[in-house]
């Protein structure tokens, strides 16, 4: 396998699967089915999950609920779908850690930087719940900060789109998409990869990013062996 210890950031948004909201749980288990492949081959998977099928900070805004409130509450959702992701891994098998960034000692552990690394080390799945703690923050800085402290070779950003394009695809059915990128060309084109702390943190530290279609089975574990999949924002 191309990496030892690996960084998977998954959207909230991600585990609605087909629904409006919530999370499905087919999508569940597609994504444990992924991870496993990976982890049979004993490469470390570290994993922060987003909180959007449930709530986020800035809608909070929008129904009167102040802003920082409506940050704790999108870092609980996480803590929600961190359950879920948790309790679908363990039925296919794997051994698993939730850490908190939010003291929740009933369903978690606090996050210790090194019981992670030896977490990681004995192969188990350790699951980044509640963000960084902090509101303000996104859980894609939680993904690059966490990486950084755990030593991963990797982030990489599971989403819906296949890569980084020259524009939206969505909305530009001619956009083509790259299949490497440095960090200065995203900056430069204005290319949206990540919120702008979670990509600077990447960037000061050196460590690359991959952004890929988790959607897509096999995908994961191609990258994993050192296919070229996706984007590589290096
Ligand atoms: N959040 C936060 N601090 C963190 C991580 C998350 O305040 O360190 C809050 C923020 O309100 C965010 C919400 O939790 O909107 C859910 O996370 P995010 O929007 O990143 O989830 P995703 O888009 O990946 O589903």
């Amino acid at each position: 396998m191309k990496y030892n210890r690996i960084l998977l950031k998954l959207s909230g948004e991600a585990l609605m699967g087909a629904n409006k909201y919530g999370i499905d749980p087919a999508r569940l288990e597609q994504y444990s089915t992924e991870i496993k492949k990976v982890r049979d081959q004993g490469v470390e998977v570290a994993i922060v999950i987003g909180g959007g099928n449930i709530f986020r900070g800035v809608q909070a805004e929008k129904s009167g609920i102040d802003r920082v409130q409506g940050d704790y509450m999108g870092m609980l959702a996480t803590v929600i779908n961190a359950m879920a992701l948790q309790s679908a891994l363990e039925k296919q098998g794997m051994y698993t850690r939730l850490m908190s960034g939010i003291k929740m000692e009933q369903v978690c552990e606090p996050f210790i930087r090194r019981r992670a690394i030896r977490h990681l080390e004995k192969g188990r799945i350790v699951i980044f719940g509640a963000g960084l703690g902090n509101p303000y923050f996104t859980t894609d800085s939680t993904a690059s900060l966490r990486a950084i402290e755990v030593e991963a070779d990797v982030v990489m950003k599971g989403t819906r789109v296949d890569g980084v394009y020259t524009e939206d695809p969505e909305k530009n059915p001619d956009a083509t998409r790259y299949s490497k990128i440095t960090f200065q060309e995203v900056y430069e084109k204005g290319l949206s990869v990540m919120d702008m702390t979670a990509f600077t943190l990447c960037q000061e530290n050196k460590l690359p990013i991959i952004v890929f279609d988790m959607n897509k089975p096999g995908n994961l574990f191609k990258i994993a062996q050192g296919e070229e999949v996706g984007t590589l924002i290096i």
